[in-house]
């Protein structure tokens, strides 16, 4: 077993900052995106020279690229469900989380008088692909960021017509990092037979992904694999009729003119040649996260998370969104700092520091504006300042947060800075 933290490629490279002197880089921006494990720079390093086209390719090479991205995917598969129950799912490969939720959206053929159940509390990708598809039922945040099971139940049971086609909730939040209690949010859905979607996107470096529910969507460039892949899991059934996201090569049987015979899931669904690199470095940061375990990386997490969130709450001045220091146990804290803007806060921490943090909104303008506890007229003042490109005007905080890399005393590093 790995001890924590474990570094990642790149971590510490000097950087130049505005006093001319270099230090080293420090990124808290794991939530945004994570470097590279060596175990995957290895893995990739080693499949480059068999790099080649997969499925049609009869060389040799090309039958081993194909069993390593059907590897990866079955380790994909694994690591989403290998610990729930036991049905018939498929990993279907793609970019991203936004690419996944939009590919679910779209392949559950929404009518536009659906209705969606989903939370203030989401990611843009987890609210905008189904303001496109239907109707929306929104769950409520309290100005602590978070949600009970029983206001999700209102949200299932109103409105009095059939019911949602589907509850669309993140596992853990990008903003605050509070996690949702997801297991008896897909209990409650499955109880009216609504399938749930959980977003992953946050979740899959630090938790099991929670294998109950019907579909899974992350993001391998959050989990120390590269940018370019990310995964969909879902029912198999989900994916045998009807019309693939993408059409094109690969996804068929047999091409007409006129007609088409589209292949089996998961094919059906990977139209166009696939990212087999970042399949293979997918799969290799899971066998990674599997070497280190779980109770290893909760550990370290929930050991940040308290130097973190209670070092930040304890500078005078600095004010925390969303649930107490304590009561998160991702290590992740978004901040404001009083009178001084968050842009400025984030560009100092760099150029005087070295140290990489996130500021704005974080893709999830609802729930900023809840967490910030924006009146109306501030809103509406957002929103206007938006249309005329005045970038000067957006509200926002600062956030830091930590992966399988960071050290304590990363940690105390922000914290003196700030
Ligand atoms: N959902 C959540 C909770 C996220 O944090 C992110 C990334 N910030 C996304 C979805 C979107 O992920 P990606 O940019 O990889 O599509």
């Amino acid at each position: 077993r790995a001890t924590l933290p474990l570094p990642l490629v790149g971590d510490d490279t000097p950087v130049p900052c505005a006093d001319g002197v270099e230090r080293p880089y420090l990124s808290l921006d794991a939530a945004a995106s994570t470097g590279a494990l060596p175990a995957v720079a290895r893995r990739v390093e080693e499949f480059l020279p068999r790099y080649s086209s997969i499925h049609r390719g009869a060389g040799y090479k090309s039958r081993q690229a194909t069993d390593a991205y059907e590897a990866a995917r079955a380790a994909a598969l694994d690591f989403a469900t290998g610990h729930g129950p036991a049905r018939d799912r498929v990993a279907i490969f793609g970019r991203n989380t936004t690419d996944a939720i939009n590919h679910l959206a779209y392949r559950l053929r929404l009518r536009a008088d659906d209705v969606v159940v989903t939370t203030a509390a989401e990611h843009h990708a987890n609210l905008l692909p189904w303001a496109r598809a239907c109707r929306r039922r929104h769950v409520e945040t309290g100005t602590d960021g978070t949600f009970g099971v029983q206001d999700v139940e209102a949200a299932l049971d109103a409105g009095g017509g059939p019911p949602p086609k589907l509850l669309a909730v993140t596992a853990a939040s990008n903003v605050t990092g509070w996690m949702p209690p997801v297991e008896q949010l897909v209990a409650a859905a499955h109880a009216r037979g609504v399938p749930v979607l959980v977003d992953g996107a946050q979740l899959a470096a630090h938790r099991p992904l929670p294998a109950e529910a019907d579909f899974l969507a992350w993001s391998g460039h959050k989990m120390y694999a590269p940018f370019g892949v990310g995964v969909l899991v879902g029912p198999r059934e989900a994916f045998t009729d009807g019309d693939p996201f993408l059409a094109g090569g690969g996804a068929v049987e047999y091409v007409g003119l006129d007609e088409v015979v589209w292949a089996a899931p998961p094919e059906r669904e990977e139209a166009g040649s696939p990212n087999v690199v970042g399949a293979v470095a997918l799969h290799a940061a899971i066998d990674e996260l599997r070497r280190v375990g779980w109770p290893a990386i909760t550990a370290h997490d929930v050991e940040l998370a308290h130097r973190l969130r209670s070092g930040l709450a304890a500078i005078d001045g600095v004010t925390l969104l969303g649930p107490a220091a304590d009561a998160v146990r991702l290590p992740l804290a978004t901040f404001t700092v009083d009178t001084v803007p968050h842009a400025l806060v984030a560009a100092r921490l760099s150029a005087e520091h070295a140290i990489a943090v996130r500021h704005g909104c974080f893709c999830a303008h609802p729930y900023l504006t809840r967490l910030l506890g924006l009146t109306p007229a501030e809103v509406d003042a957002f929103q206007r300042a938006m249309r005329a490109g005045d970038r000067r005007l957006v509200p926002g905080a600062v956030r830091a947060s930590a992966g399988i890399n960071t050290r304590p005393e990363d940690i105390d590093r922000l914290l003196a800075a700030v």
